[in-house]
């Protein structure tokens, strides 16, 4: 018997002149990801708190030869992704890719919190990647599909203590993105998840400063010896929004030096 004919939609066309938006683009993996969307030919819409923020990573991109846009795009606040998601289409064109990454850490014992830091961390690591995918999904829904890549973490199915909210955010960043997969599948639009292990960013040297991690210990705590690079995650972006992955949607992909599959000493 023969093979089904492989489906032919959006989700899997070249990424060459489509567009794509990364929220959280300003700096660190954000930034290292949409200007590796801009060497692959994308036009990229690289959003942050701030115009003035993300405006270093959209010039970085345009050098590419591609078009760009800085936008402020406040990815907890719906009115601000609306207004976002509508001004990348008039000056870019229809989304294609998300890459959802905006994101904050937090480091707090359980019995410290108060509601307002649940709230906040919540709020853009995990209602923002729903908002963000919501409003990417209406637009590649009606337009023959698109790829969504979501940015876990490692914390999404490790506990670490004193990160409640960081590691429960991330969780359900891992768990949306399946059920994001499930439901729009149909509408040929594949939803992956990128969770990094231990990179080297603002947010990684921040926690090494205030003494919070030790990034030698964690080097040695990772298989291969070392922290990760920007560029280690946007590869796995560019593979997951990219043809090749035409047939993979609803996963988890760890890109960690071997980080999650570690449990011996
Ligand atoms: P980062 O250097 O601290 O950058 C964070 C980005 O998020 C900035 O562009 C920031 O914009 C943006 N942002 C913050 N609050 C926002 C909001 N309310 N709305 C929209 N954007 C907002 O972070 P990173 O280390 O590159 O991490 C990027 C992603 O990877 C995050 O989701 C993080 O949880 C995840 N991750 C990182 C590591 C790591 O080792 N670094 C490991 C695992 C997972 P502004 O510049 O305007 O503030």
């Amino acid at each position: 018997m023969g093979q089904p004919a492989t489906p032919s939609h959006a989700a899997a066309a070249p990424l060459a002149g489509q567009v794509a938006l990364v929220t959280g683009a300003s700096r660190g993996i954000g930034a290292d990801i949409a200007i590796a969307l801009a060497k692959a030919g994308m036009h990229v819409a690289c959003a942050a708190t701030s115009e003035a923020n993300a405006q270093p990573t959209a010039e970085a991109a345009a050098a590419h030869g591609v078009r760009s846009l800085a936008l402020a795009l406040r990815v907890d606040e719906p009115d601000a992704v609306a207004a976002g998601f509508a001004r990348v289409e008039a000056e870019l064109g229809p989304v294609r890719l998300l890459v959802n990454n905006a994101g904050i850490a937090m480091q707090k014992p359980v019995l410290e919190m108060d509601a307002s830091d649940y709230d906040r961390v919540y709020g853009i690591n995990a209602k923002g990647v729903f908002l963000c995918a919501q409003a990417a999904a209406r637009t590649m829904r009606d337009r023959g599909g698109g790829a969504i890549v979501n940015i876990g973490s490692i914390t999404g199915n490790n506990a670490f203590p004193g990160r409640l909210a960081y590691c429960g955010s991330k969780a359900a960043v891992h768990h949306m993105t399946r059920v994001m997969a499930l439901e729009w599948a149909s509408y040929g639009i594949r939803v992956n998840c990128v969770a990094p292990g231990y990179i080297r960013t603002d947010i990684v040297a921040g926690l090494a400063e205030r003494g919070i991690v030790d990034a030698d210990a964690l080097a040695r705590r990772t298989p291969q010896q070392r922290l990760g690079s920007g560029a280690d995650i946007a590869g796995a972006v560019l593979y997951l929004a990219g043809p090749d992955a035409g047939f993979v949607t609803g996963t988890v992909l760890y890109v960690d030096g071997g980080w999650d599959a570690y449990g011996y000493l």
